[in-house]
């Protein structure tokens, strides 16, 4: 950038150079103008001296004139004293006398343009080089009808005088220039100092710092200037301010959604997305600026995305990517300036999980509720055909309560555990695990017996009280001590014992039974989930007892962790206070 502080000293000292040289030149010329005028009236002067000098001796003008000692004298002490050349010429140009030269040696003077100037007018003046005195001379001839009287002086002063002239006129003006260069740049500096401190604070400003303003302005236009440009930069702070928090609220809403949202500029680049939107392409960096299909690697999406771009409709499909099932709505904008396109994708997942396990549930509970009704039917079909047999009608009878029983057990638990789907939060009394643990033996204890199962209690680790839920716990509780009981072997055993663990209680249910495989464990807290069918049949299970379990363990806030091997199981109840 040119400074225009340096545009205004360059022209100011043009300018002043100028100056300075006109006024020499005017200065030289009028010098010697003047001199030269007063030179010549002085010459002009000692001319009619002269010629009143020699007309005094009443004698014709010629060259024995001269030849008087006397006269010669007297006309050499005028030229002396008045430093002058006296030139005297006979009408026909013959050089009568001369104060500087021997008048025989000097050529005829009759083309001397004073001589022909002044037989014409009287009196001429000329300015020339002699080249017999080798200097500029200023020569005045008057014709005085019979001879003509030259009187000369050398120019050598007006020289002399214009040199010296010139000489202070440049010495002054150098002077005057650097002075008036220092105010110049002073005065310079001064006017220029707003524009320069205008300048730096918008190169700030644009460069990010919005705090910067321009401080200290004068009253006076430039000051008004820098005024304005302040309240400019203030509204635009504030715009910018606005613009900031509208942008902050509107990623904030946008980051708030967890499904992946998308926004691609007419070029196809990624113009806006949230952060589920980068997990879902998998990116680790930032994509801003980068074209859709380099990030996104699922090409069905790709390409329902280029059909909206080229047709400038709207998709709406299904697809599944990276084990997730989404619901993608890509949407053209139908602005005219516009032509990005939205996509929006809602991960549907869990919806569907849901949706398959309300259907498997269905079918299950449908199939378990069935189950016993069609055993109980064929048993009153039975019935019917043995009217008169009583001891099989008791028989048949008796089965067929059983089985309504366990159709009763299923209904129950199911509204158990629907109950428990809806409980949030059921830490809400102080419970003592080690009563609830011996209630729930003193319960079993009929079947504990049936079986022939010893049972070992090691619960002094899990004595006081704890804030729980004493249904959620009971149903823990009984349902697992059920379990060791049902899936034991006759004459098994089962030791329950708690230990305290840094800010938990360990309660291990272990019994001697058998087993769960490796494979299965994962399962068999999914409801009407059994390993062995028959067999949980035969111990009268619903299929629910773990998914119960599950449940009000996750209510507590509790965890359930399974070993087992072909010899027994351990589900040990992690109480976490
Ligand atoms: P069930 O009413 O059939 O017992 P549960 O949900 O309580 O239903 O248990 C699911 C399945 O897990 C059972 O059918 C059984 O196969 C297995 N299981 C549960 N506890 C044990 C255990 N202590 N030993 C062996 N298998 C078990």
């Amino acid at each position: 950038m040119k400074k225009f502080k340096t545009k205004l000293i360059v022209i100011y000292s043009l300018l002043v150079t100028a100056i300075i040289v006109s006024l020499l030149i005017m200065v030289n010329n009028y010098t010697k103008r003047a001199i030269v005028s007063f030179l010549e009236q002085e010459l002009k002067i000692g001319a009619e001296y002269v010629n009143s000098y020699i007309k005094s001796f009443h004698r014709p003008i010629n060259s024995s004139l001269f030849k008087s000692e006397e006269i010669a004298d007297a006309l050499k002490r005028i030229a002396q004293k008045s430093q002058m050349r006296i030139t005297i010429v006979a009408e026909d140009g013959i050089v009568l006398y001369d104060s500087e030269l021997n008048r025989e040696t000097m050529e005829n003077h009759s083309y001397r343009p004073e001589i022909m100037e002044a037989k014409k007018s009287g009196l001429a003046t000329s300015i020339r080089f002699s080249n017999t005195l080798q200097t500029e001379m200023l020569y005045v001839a008057a014709f005085f009808g019979t001879h003509y009287i030259r009187t000369a002086k050398p120019l050598i002063v007006v020289h002399q005088l214009i040199s010296e002239i010139t000489r202070n006129v440049v010495i002054s003006g150098l002077v005057v220039f650097v002075v008036s260069i220092i105010i110049n740049l002073l005065l310079a500096s001064a006017f220029t100092r707003p524009i320069d401190e205008s300048v730096s604070f918008i190169n700030k400003f644009f460069n990010g710092d919005m705090n910067a303003r321009i401080l200290n302005y004068k009253d006076d236009e430039l000051g008004y200037l820098q005024a304005s440009i302040n309240r400019l930069a203030d509204s635009i702070q504030k715009k910018i301010n606005d613009l900031t928090i509208e942008k902050d609220v509107l990623k904030m809403i946008i980051e708030s959604i967890r499904d992946p949202l998308a926004l691609f500029d007419r070029f196809g680049n990624i113009s806006v997305h949230n952060g589920a939107f980068m997990q879902m392409v998998g990116a680790d960096r930032e994509i801003v600026g980068k074209s859709y299909f380099s990030v996104i690697r699922n090409s069905e999406l790709n390409s329902k995305i280029h059909y909206a771009f080229t047709s400038r409709k709207e998709v709406i499909f299904e697809e599944a990517i990276k084990g997730k099932n989404y619901y993608v709505l890509i949407l053209p904008f139908r602005g005219k300036q516009d032509e990005s396109i939205l996509l929006v994708m809602q991960d549907v997942t869990e919806q569907k999980r849901m949706q398959q396990l309300k259907s498997e549930l269905v079918g299950n509970l449908s199939h378990e509720l069935k189950t016993p009704i069609s055993i109980v039917r064929g048993y009153l079909e039975t019935i019917r055909e043995v009217l008169n047999d009583r001891g099989a009608i008791e028989q048949f009878i008796e089965k067929a309560i059983a089985n309504l029983e366990r159709q009763n057990a299923i209904i129950n638990d199911m509204l158990k555990l629907n109950k428990l789907e809806t409980t949030v939060h059921a830490k809400d009394e102080y419970i003592n695990i080690r009563s609830i643990i011996q209630q729930c033996v003193e319960l079993l204890n009929l079947k504990i017996q049936k079986k022939s199962v010893s049972v070992s209690l090691d619960l002094d680790a899990c004595d006081g009280v704890i804030l729980g839920n004493s249904f959620l716990a009971e149903e823990i509780f009984f349902n697992l001590i059920d379990n060791a009981v049902s899936y034991n072997i006759q004459g098994g055993s089962i030791n329950i014992s708690a230990r305290r663990m840094s800010n938990a209680i360990h309660i291990a249910i272990a019994d001697t039974g058998i087993g769960i495989p490796e494979s299965e464990i994962d399962r068999i807290f999914e409801r009407f989930y059994r390993v062995d069918k028959s067999r949980s049949r035969e111990t009268g299970g619903t299929g629910l007892g773990l998914a119960i379990v599950k449940h009000a363990a996750l209510i507590l806030g509790w965890e359930i962790d399974v070993k087992s091997s072909p010899s027994g199981s351990v589900f040990t109840v992690i109480v976490n206070e």
